[in-house]
């Protein structure tokens, strides 16, 4: 079986999903973005939110990482590699991830 990919976004669901990026849950009526496709034979669909969709497309994008390297955030090790770089630029996933933001060291 070839494999297959496709993508859309969502403007507005008609029931309510769970993010696969950050685990919690897509309202109703929210924005998502939708991803279906058949990768070795196995189908797949996943809906994940708009932002958190944003960030994961972002990292696969800085660290090349597509195909079975792309990034799950609520499936990966915790790592200042990626949280640190969550939270600087996409905080509202972080916040939805439970990461909590660095506090600076305080000089004795
Ligand atoms: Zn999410």
């Amino acid at each position: 079986m070839t494999d297959f990919h496709s993508e859309r976004a969502i403007k507005s669901t008609r029931k309510q999903h769970r993010c696969e990026q950050c685990g919690r849950a897509i309202e109703v009526a929210s924005p998502a973005h939708y991803a279906f496709g058949i990768y070795e034979g196995d189908t797949y669909s996943t809906h994940t939110h708009v932002e958190c969709h944003a960030a994961a497309r972002g990292y696969a994008e800085l660290t090349g990482s597509w195909g079975e390297d792309y990034p799950w955030f609520q499936h990966m090790d915790r790592d200042i590699d990626w949280t640190g770089w969550l939270l600087e630029h996409h905080p509202i996933v972080a916040e939805r991830l439970n990461i909590p933001p660095v506090e600076d060291e305080v000089e004795a």
